[in-house]
């Protein structure tokens, strides 16, 4: 089988194709604003049937199940009402907004696939940042689970999945539920990486609850799954439409976003020809880079993406293209910049000062925020980081930075193949600067297959095995849905 080509397309109705429940679903009041509006973005991947049935189907199973979630640390007590078929994996944090976007969709699509219920750790994003998106029901995990109770999960748990005899998960001192912790952040081992073999899937079929705590979009490597091959290739006939249908129907803007989503878009962003979105990010301590800049503007020159300049010296023979205060009407493009630093906005709004553009259109940049280091847990850093990606996911066309999990969620969001800035090494201006992206799903950087020993059959050292996953544009080791 190949990968279609198919580009996403405009879909009109609020429920972008059945995707999302209908409105009516909700309870009245307790709904988002964000949700009864028209559809935001430009284009949507029309979602299969089969994934429209399977999250009505979930939706039922949430709804009976995640009030049932308080009685974990109550099981021992309560054994005769333990085998209610309600069987659970739960999302930790870690990381930035962009990480725990990638992640919780990685363990919703593994709730979607195993017939559990995705329960969400409390972080600023869960509680204050979006919505639920489950009708009259909520994906929180309840108070009882503390953050305290959360982080004693982790490499040295007794319950760490595949370290230990697949006995006992239980934790005996407290009667909780059995349950297993899923360790799949970077410093996992080669036993942690079992849990994508078929055997440990038997296994955790049968472990009421799992704990997961991934760093990484660990969902393409679902498909090498034996038991999940079939069911995720009916589910999504388009595989480079993963991220863009479970994340647009997972993550809806809390009021308190969407206010200022829209009055931000409405202040700076409205009027516009063409609204073109650039990410950047780096990771270098010494930032901002001044190679970054220059990478920036060659990707833009070489590529077409926005108007050039023509050098004004004082001597040009191009008459200035108004005397007034008034916009002559050669078209507009509006750049919504988004940086932890101003460096490159200020830069670039240097150079549409400078001179008059080749085509006499206007081009007008703006920058909503400038935090300098990254916050993640303070909440207006935060509320400031999904505005963001929000508003980038908006635009016609993208720039982001590769490596950067940020501005995969805003691509993967917004259905565009964006342009990828290669990450500076040796401060060497990358030649060339970017690439256009050849999907809009996010890049899985380290992918375990190839090094996975399974029980009865090692995964092969091959992760081109099917023609629709292919190497990152950013990354060759990684791979990415096409
Ligand atoms: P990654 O580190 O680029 O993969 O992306 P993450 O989102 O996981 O972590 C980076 C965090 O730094 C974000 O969640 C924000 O808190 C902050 N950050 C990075 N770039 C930006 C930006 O362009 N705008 C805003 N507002 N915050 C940013």
């Amino acid at each position: 089988e190949t990968s279609t080509t198919e580009t996403p397309k405009k879909i009109q109705d609020r429920t972008l194709g059945g995707l999302l429940p209908e409105l009516s679903e909700f309870e009245p009041g307790v709904s988002c604003e964000s949700r009864s509006h028209q559809p935001h973005r430009k284009n949507y991947f029309q979602p299969s049937k089969e994934l429209i049935q399977r999250l009505r189907r979930y939706e039922a199973r949430h709804r009976k199940c995640a009030g049932r979630a308080r009685s974990f640390f109550r099981a021992r007590e309560s054994q005769g009402e333990k085998d209610d078929g309600c069987r659970y994996v739960v999302w930790t944090a870690i990381y930035g907004l962009g990480n725990r976007m990638i992640t919780l969709t990685s363990a919703f699509l593994y709730a979607l696939l195993t017939d559990r219920v995705l329960l969400v750790e409390r972080t600023k994003e869960t509680t204050n940042l979006f919505c639920e998106p489950i009708p009259n029901a909520s994906w929180l995990l309840p108070p009882e689970f503390t953050y305290e109770w959360l982080q004693s999960l982790n490499e040295s748990s007794p319950q760490r999945f595949a370290h230990n005899n697949f006995t006992d998960y239980s934790d005996t001192s407290t009667g909780t539920a059995d349950f297993s912790y899923i360790h799949l952040i970077w410093n996992n081992d080669d036993e942690d990486k079992t849990f994508f073999c078929d055997e440990s899937q038997d296994q955790l079929e049968n472990v009421p609850w799992l704990f997961m705590r991934a760093d990484e979009y660990l969902l393409p490597s679902y498909f090498f799954l034996s038991r999940f091959k079939a069911d995720l290739d009916a589910l999504f006939p388009d595989k480079e439409a993963v991220f863009n249908l479970l994340g647009n129907y997972l993550f809806q803007p809390s009021d308190v976003m969407w206010t200022r989503i829209t009055r931000y878009y409405r202040s700076y962003l409205a009027n516009h020809d063409r609204l073109v979105g650039i990410q950047v990010r780096t990771y270098q301590p010494k930032s901002p880079l001044p190679n970054v800049l220059e990478q920036l503007q060659q990707c833009i020159l070489k590529n077409d993406l926005l108007p050039k300049v023509i050098a004004d010296d004082g001597r040009s023979v191009v008459k200035p293209q108004t005397s007034g205060l008034q916009e002559p009407n050669n078209g507009s493009t509006v750049v919504l910049m988004t940086s932890l630093e101003s460096y490159y906005y200020d830069s670039l709004t240097e150079y549409y000062l400078s001179g008059p553009t080749e085509s006499g259109e206007s081009v007008t940049i703006h920058q909503p925020s400038h935090d300098g280091t990254q916050q993640t847990g303070i909440l207006v850093h935060d509320i400031k980081a999904w505005a963001e990606i929000y508003l980038l996911s908006l635009s016609d066309s993208l720039i982001t930075s590769g490596w950067s999990t940020f501005g995969y969620a805003a691509h993967a969001l917004a259905g565009i193949r964006p342009w990828i800035l290669f990450g500076v090494v040796d401060d060497q201006v990358p030649d060339p600067p970017c690439v256009r992206a050849k999907s809009v799903d996010p890049c899985y950087f380290h992918i375990p297959v190839g090094n996975i020993k399974c029980p009865s059959k090692d995964v092969p050292d091959d992760k081109h095995i099917f023609p629709y996953l292919q190497s990152c544009e950013d990354n060759n080791n990684g791979v990415k849905l096409v």
